[in-house]
């Protein structure tokens, strides 16, 4: 059985809580692009809701109400693989966080309503939503390791490993809760995208460089064909750039990842994106 919206809620009030007070003592610790949603995270009062149907959150006025729906279909793949070895309670908060955080981001974005989302796909296409979106994974995974370490002594090693550990549970368990089929290019991007920022932060980990950016947003796109791949970076608010392009790559390799993508098979998805880069 799911959990029931005030359940979540329990959970949101401790996040909340816990956010609240690592703000107070530890804000300067926080990447840019994160402080602003924390910021407002503080400004709003969070409620889970079992009546969004499809939305994955609704703001009126101060209120940010976010999807029972949309965290029970995390914690379903969760319990079918007895949480990751996780306490249940501490995978209901990595999820309510990692959701939270990056709906907040889409506070920040200005990305609020359904029709604003639609016009934005008519309009800029929907890859625009796919960079969108990864920027908000990011901004996730950042304020969550933030919330793991705030109160650690060595932070930036900390970090680090929180914000591996959220892109790994981000592969493992809402991959597969929402799906990313090849058909929707935007989303199989994203997708790669938070691989990619997996493989980067395990390799700087590995180095103990731990002062590096490891932690910016990275956004895939491939070519028709899939035999090309750029890489573009996000430093911050968005400002893309040219993080690599790969020009020799098997269209057939390519696809085997891209399905595999929603698998929530974490190790063979790093391990053959690994052999792709
Ligand atoms: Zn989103």
């Amino acid at each position: 059985m799911a959990l029931q919206y005030f359940e979540w809620q329990t959970v949101a009030d401790k996040i909340v809580a816990e956010v609240t007070q690592n703000r107070e003592s530890a804000i300067a610790l926080l990447p840019n692009g994160a402080k602003r949603a924390a910021g407002i995270l503080s400004t709003l009062e969070v409620s889970v809701s079992d009546a969004l149907n499809d939305a994955g959150f609704r703001l009126h006025d101060n209120r940010l109400e976010i999807s029972a729906g949309g965290l029970n279909l995390i914690y379903e793949v969760g319990k079918q693989n007895d949480f990751g070895g996780l306490a249940e309670e501490e995978f209901c908060k990595v999820a309510l966080q990692l959701y939270l955080f990056h709906e907040i981001h889409h506070v920040a974005q200005g990305l609020i309503e359904f029709e604003d989302v639609q016009a934005l796909k008519r309009t800029a296409g929907p890859d625009k939503l796919g960079e969108l979106d990864v920027i908000a994974d990011t901004v996730a995974a950042q304020l969550f390791a933030w919330n793991f370490a705030a109160t650690q002594e060595d932070f930036r090693r900390q970090y680090a490993a929180g914000f591996l550990a959220a892109l790994h549970f981000m592969v493992e368990y809402c991959f597969p809760a929402f799906g990313f089929p090849l058909e929707k290019r935007h989303k199989v991007q994203r997708a790669l995208g938070i691989v990619l920022m997996a493989i980067i932060t395990e390799r700087a980990i590995d180095r103990r460089d731990y002062e590096s950016d490891f932690d910016i947003a990275l956004y895939a796109s491939f070519s028709q064909n899939f035999s090309e791949l750029a890489v573009l970076s996000y430093g911050g608010n968005p400002s893309p750039a040219m993080h690599s392009v790969v020009r020799t790559m098997k269209p057939q390799s390519v696809k085997a990842v891209l399905r595999l993508l929603d698998s929530g098979q974490v190790g063979e998805i790093l391990a053959m994106t690994r052999a792709l880069v």
